[in-house]
């Protein structure tokens, strides 16, 4: 017999995080830079207050339940309020990272059919550029005052300010299923067009339930929270809902993620938590270093997205006394995954041992399981030993990608492959050795290799192309180009490198393009890119993006 409990079944929604705080820490502000020397303030109350006049606003739009609603706009008070307005009508949050190729974006607001678009003021340019081609849009919103926005030859621009204006401050929330739709995130971390990971209400709240935890990021309403990884990248790592969840001071920077700018909100604000890729803190403790300022409200800093280099963690803790949490985590998986907090017994083991296994990239959260598999066999192994394929499974983890959902990503038990390559030591740290995944992680952002190597192979004198990410300094990975040839001809690095200008984004173009008469092969003829890693491991580049 099936005995169910006696339980209520409350769907666990979005709009109860942003409701929790407005009822019980109604005061604790959310710092928000909107502009160069503009700051605004208020709390949790008059957030949720706001968030129900956007809530009535998208109702008269006829926006409804499992409509996408897309955003491009970076970390502020009004996105923050978008992420719960949209998500609490039932309609999903769709948010698109201008960082990507303006073909990128193209294809991903015409894939999800979004019906609005909010943007920040900065991307109006942007959107000039793509409007003719955004065939499901039927209005657009800037993220601004009516004196904030700037002339633009787009017609029938929408003020955020006015849209929201005169609705009532409150709103009936639909009660629904939480395992619909909330949110949607394109990434371009695989080959192919980007694809859609579509978050569900149930997945969101349990992913920062398990975030906040003590052996997790251990936040609480002491805390103030700077999320410095971008609202358009999963979601600035769940920080918009784990603060109101937490009752925690939120600052959101705004579009100018500059050490300087940075150091100033730390300090005026006494952030105690941040969240960032490497970049961004390799180019703050260069500041620091330079200026001789420091950052003693920050107690611990999450850092993630690409590794952690071992010097990065030490220097915040001897120089500026702050804990480093090394944390893994993919668009996939909400984004989080592991995590590097010390458990008694690391606590315990000898300073060097320690800091080398807090190195790791950590510990699974309570929800996600991790499986280390043998490339061929598909053997567990959990040596400790043996690095293999990385595979998650748990609440937070897709199981699909949106409109692509005849394509089978899981395993027949349910597992999702990561495309990276891991070990798991004795303790439980998971450790990523590598990447299967033919893509480079430069400043946080991807590049695809493959795009880069057919870009290079349409140049006349070039017969084959292989680009592998190589370390370097200040952006973790850049691409590092090797081309053969074409036989009699003889191409020249610098023109092959203008050729690729014309068909690729700046940042993409390879730091280093070597001419070589031959690269590795396999037994099926493809290029051996584990051989040319392999010979390139120790290979580090330095300086700017080129
Ligand atoms: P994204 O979906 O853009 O967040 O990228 C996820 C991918 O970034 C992962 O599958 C890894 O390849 C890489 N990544 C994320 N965090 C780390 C980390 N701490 N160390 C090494 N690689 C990481």
């Amino acid at each position: 017999m099936t005995l169910l409990g006696l339980m209520q079944n409350t769907p666990l929604l979005i709009i109860s995080l942003l409701k929790y705080a407005a009822d019980y820490h109604g005061q604790r502000e959310i710092v928000s830079v909107t502009g160069a020397d503009k700051v605004h303030r208020y709390g949790y109350k008059q957030a949720y207050d706001r968030v129900c006049q956007l809530a009535h606003a998208l109702a008269k739009l006829n926006i409804k339940s499992g409509d996408r609603v897309a955003t491009l706009a970076a970390n502020t008070h009004r996105h923050f309020e978008l992420f719960y307005g949209v998500s609490g009508i039932g309609a999903v949050l769709h948010t698109v990272n201008p960082r990507l190729f303006d073909d990128q974006i193209t294809y991903i607001v015409n894939h999800a059919q979004d019906r609005l678009l909010f943007l920040d003021p900065e991307f109006l340019p942007l959107l000039e550029r793509l409007a003719p081609k955004l065939a499901s849009l039927e209005a657009v919103v800037v993220l601004a005052s009516r004196e904030e926005i700037p002339e633009t030859s787009l017609k029938n621009i929408l003020c955020y300010e006015d849209f929201i204006a005169g609705h009532p401050q409150d709103y009936n929330w639909p009660v629904f299923d939480e395992n619909l739709a909330s949110s949607l995130c394109y990434t371009s971390g695989t080959t192919g067009d980007p694809k859609g990971v579509l978050y569900s209400h149930r997945s969101t709240v349990i992913h920062a339930l398990g975030a906040a935890q003590k052996g997790a990021m251990s936040l609480g309403p002491q805390d103030c929270i700077l999320p410095i990884a971008p609202m358009y990248h999963a979601n600035a790592w769940a920080m918009p809902y784990i603060a109101p969840m937490v009752g925690a001071k939120l600052v959101l920077p705004g579009q100018k993620m500059e050490p300087a700018i940075l150091e100033g909100l730390i300090n005026r604000e006494r952030v105690t938590f941040a969240c960032a890729v490497p970049t961004v803190w390799t180019m703050m403790l260069e500041y620091l270093d330079k200026s001789g300022k420091t950052i003693d409200s920050l107690e611990r800093t999450t850092i993630g997205g690409s590794a952690v280099p071992a010097a990065m963690i030490s220097r915040f803790k001897e120089q500026y006394g702050v804990d480093v949490l090394h944390l893994w985590g993919m668009t996939e998986i909400s984004p989080l995954g592991t995590l590097a907090s010390p458990t008694p017994e690391i606590e315990e083991l000898p300073q060097q041992k320690r800091a080398e296994i807090l190195t790791r990239q950590g510990r699974a959260m309570y929800g996600l399981e991790l499986k280390i598999v043998e490339n061929d066999e598909m053997q567990k192994t959990d040596d400790g030993k043996q690095p293999g394929d990385l595979w998650v499974r748990g609440p937070w983890a897709a199981a699909g990608y949106y409109r692509l959902e005849q394509e089978k990503i899981l395993d027949a038990e349910g597992w999702l492959p990561t495309g990276d390559v891991a070990v798991i030591d004795q303790y439980g740290y998971m450790k990523i050795t590598d990447r299967t995944k033919d893509v480079i992680k430069s400043g946080g952002e991807w590049i695809s290799s493959i795009d880069l190597e057919n870009a290079a192979c349409g140049h006349a004198d070039v017969s084959q192309a292989a680009v592998i990410g190589v370390h370097h300094e200040k952006w973790e990975e850049r691409p590092f180009m090797l081309v053969v040839p074409v036989a009699g001809a003889s191409p020249v690095v610098g023109d092959i490198r203008k050729f690729l200008a014309t068909k690729v984004a700046k940042w993409w173009l390879p730091d280093e393009i070597r001419i070589v008469e031959t690269l590795p092969l396999t037994a099926t003829g493809k290029i051996k890119k584990s051989a040319l890693r392999e010979e390139f491991k120790n290979f580090s580049l330095s300086g700017g993006k080129s």
